[in-house]
């Protein structure tokens, strides 16, 4: 069976959905349908997030994206009343006594503040490190510095993803779940029906996808396909320009680990902020509904670029790594246990760790989005649609502007991102 559509846009993430909703606001005579092969949206790497969001970020267009998607999503919360589970807990860098250059980047943007560690945490939650051959065998040094950046802390990527779904469901954008595509099937613009087409000198377009319910067609496509886009696009020579690594995230719990959660001196609640140690970039992130913590880690060398349908989060990397570094800043992980544990991919540009929008053919790739999809959805939303519309600049929530190019392939090289956590 074909189906016709104008616009099929394959993922039902944070990434297909805001796209959906962007391109569809601003042409609604078109007809759009969203696959997914899951049962529902977001059961991708949208929902195995860590779901912290952050504006502190060192290139400029990074922080751009971040910054506007964060503000966007406030007002939603806040403006249109949808909950979107958003706390502004901060983010909190740990640092010894020397802190690295890009600190003073979140100074000078005055996104970020210096503050001492006395000033953060009630009593005894924060310990010296101590005297151990262990701790000079990992080199730990002392907290002496914190930045804390007060427009950031954690949301909820169902509800933020069921915003968008919701609102391209009243607008009349349909959706199909249990869908999975196949093979992506190419032919010419100008077809002759010879056998072997389409030839090297044809022009050429996607012209359907074959999947496991039949064949859908439309006039142009979105892949918003994550660490899958690499597996879909290879058999027709467009590469991804991703390469998949797979993070874990564990849930940590017990009475010692809630008083670490509401140790902090900085919010009313006193909800610990989404927290990096100073060493290897490990992270605590409240979860403030199941009275834990989520402890995660960008590990980088060692951790290998591949990919299976099912990653699985393992318990001996948390005991012999994460663990030892989060119980000699805060003790209190010594009497605690692991209530839930799971594993997705981040999907990189290894290049500078910045997401791709780019075009090829019909269709347009929206990928690479290295660990920070959700905290940048609604800007990538937007890219796309400019890319569809055919808009040469996309104008970002809050005002500022960018060139729709700004995320392609073909880009000039940006500055190197260096906060990837
Ligand atoms: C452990 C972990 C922690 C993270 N922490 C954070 C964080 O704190 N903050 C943050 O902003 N980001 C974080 N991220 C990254 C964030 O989750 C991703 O950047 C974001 O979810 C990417 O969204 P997406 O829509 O591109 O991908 P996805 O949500 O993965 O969506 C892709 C969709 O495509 C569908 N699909 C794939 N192949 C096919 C096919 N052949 N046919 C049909 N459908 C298909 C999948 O089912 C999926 O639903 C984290 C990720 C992980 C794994």
């Amino acid at each position: 069976m074909v189906e016709n559509s104008d616009l099929i846009i394959v993922g039902a993430g944070i990434v297909g959905l805001s796209s959906a909703y962007y391109i569809k606001k601003n042409n609604p005579d078109i007809t759009i349908k969203v696959i997914d092969r899951a049962s529902t949206f977001a059961q991708g790497n949208t929902g195995k997030s860590a779901a912290g969001f952050r504006n502190l970020f060192t290139s400029d267009i990074n922080f751009k994206l971040s910054d506007s998607t964060t503000k966007f999503y406030r007002h939603v919360q806040e403006e249109m009343g949808i909950d979107l589970g958003m706390k502004f807990v901060g983010y909190l860098f740990l640092f010894g006594k020397n802190m690295p250059f890009w600190v003073d980047v979140m100074l000078e943007r005055k996104i970020a503040v210096l503050k001492n560690p006395d000033d953060v945490f009630e009593d005894g939650i924060l310990s010296k490190i101590p005297e151990r051959e262990s701790a000079d065998l990992m080199s730990l040094q002392d907290v002496e510095n914190t930045l804390y950046g007060p427009e950031c802390g954690i949301i909820e990527p169902d509800l933020v993803s069921s915003f968008y779904y919701d609102e391209c469901r009243k607008m009349g954008v349909e959706f199909q779940f249990s869908t999975e595509v196949k093979k992506v099937n190419m032919a010419p613009v100008q077809p002759l029906n010879f056998p072997g087409e389409p030839f090297i000198w044809q022009d050429k377009k996607i012209e359907s996808l074959t999947t496991d319910r039949g064949d859908l067609t439309a006039e142009r496509y979105i892949f918003a396909t994550d660490v899958w886009t690499t597996g879909l696009l290879d058999p027709i020579g467009i590469d991804s320009h991703i390469r998949p690594k797979k993070r874990q995230v564990f849930q940590i719990s017990g009475e010692s680990i809630q008083r670490i959660l509401f140790s902090c001196k900085l919010n009313d609640e006193h909800i610990i902020p989404f927290t990096i140690l100073p060493k290897s970039g490990v992270y605590l992130r409240p979860a403030v509904k199941e009275r834990s913590l989520w402890v995660g880690v960008a590990d980088d060398l060692g951790r290998d670029f591949s990919f299976t349908e099912d990653p699985q989060a393992e318990e001996d990397f948390y005991n012999y790594n994460l663990r030892t570094i989060a119980e000699s800043y805060f003790p209190g992980f010594k009497n605690s246990s692991m209530t839930a544990k799971w594993a997705g991919y981040y999907s990189y540009n290894t290049l500078d760790k910045t997401p791709w929008v780019f075009r090829f053919m019909n269709a347009v790739v929206a990928t690479g989005t290295s660990g920070s999809g959700i905290l940048k959805g609604d800007a990538i939303g937007r890219i796309v649609d400019a890319y569809f519309s055919g808009r040469e600049k996309v104008q970002l929530y809050g005002g500022s502007e960018i060139p729709s190019s700004a995320l392609d392939i073909k880009r000039e090289r940006v500055e190197d991102e260096h906060v990837i956590l």
